[in-house]
């Protein structure tokens, strides 16, 4: 099964998608985590996406789109793979219709999380990151045991650089106005399904697991 994970940033989609990906054995292909990996890594790519993500503003739809090509044509997405963060513009998700249809497939399903923005700004504003092992932390929820230090492996949490209130209220304005038409888009095509994404992660969990059934 072929799935997206459509909503503003900071509605759980990734969380979501890491937990019902390895229940089915889908991957879990985020635009997001594979710009920063590229960051880390010092990449050309990576250097260049720094600077766009710091604005809050949207990578170039082709860079995007040749990355997830590349990813989703490996064998482990064989069975199916969940796109979280991906597409965020109508070009990008025509250019991977387009391509899925050259490989005789489609998408599924399309999963609309949807949350408040200002419980958006909320949930961002207060998360944190370990700068190791990615696990998730928020200073008013789900504070780390120790100061800034992750309970699973010691390192260093902190807040990513597009956190910050300015560039969250911006994400949101650019959700807006250029991945909120992907609603219609696959409202149209009969694929669109909505969870509301403000209840805890456990019933959204649920929700999820029985639109998915
Ligand atoms: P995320 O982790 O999904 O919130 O993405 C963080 C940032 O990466 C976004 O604010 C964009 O700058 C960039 N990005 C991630 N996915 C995409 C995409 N599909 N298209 C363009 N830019 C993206």
């Amino acid at each position: 099964m072929i799935v997206v994970f459509l909503g503003p940033p900071g509605s759980g989609k990734g969380t979501q998608a890491k937990r019902i990906g390895q229940q089915r054995g889908w991957p879990h292909l985020s635009t997001g985590d594979m710009l920063r990996a590229a960051i880390t890594a010092g990449s050309e790519l990576g250097l260049k996406a720094k600077a766009v993500m710091d604005r809050g503003e949207l990578v170039p739809d082709q860079v995007v789109l040749g990355l997830i090509l590349d990813r989703c044509g490996r064998p482990d997405c064989n069975n199916g793979f969940i796109l979280d963060g991906f597409p965020r513009t109508i070009v990008q998700a025509e250019g991977l219709d387009r391509a899925l249809v050259g490989k005789k497939l489609e998408i599924d399903r399309a999963i609309l999380f949807d949350v408040p923005d200002d419980e958006v700004e909320e949930r961002l504003s207060g998360r944190r990151v370990c700068s190791q092992c990615g696990a998730p932390y928020h200073v008013k929820f789900s504070p780390p045991k120790a100061g800034r230090i992750c309970d699973s492996c010691g390192g260093q949490v902190v807040q990513r650089d597009d956190d910050q209130l300015g560039v969250i209220r911006k994400r949101l304005k650019v959700y807006h106005d250029q991945t909120a038409p992907l609603i219609e888009y696959y409202r149209k095509k009969k694929k669109l399904k909505t969870l509301d994404a403000s209840q805890l992660p456990e019933k959204v969990a649920d929700e999820l697991l029985s639109i998915l059934r």
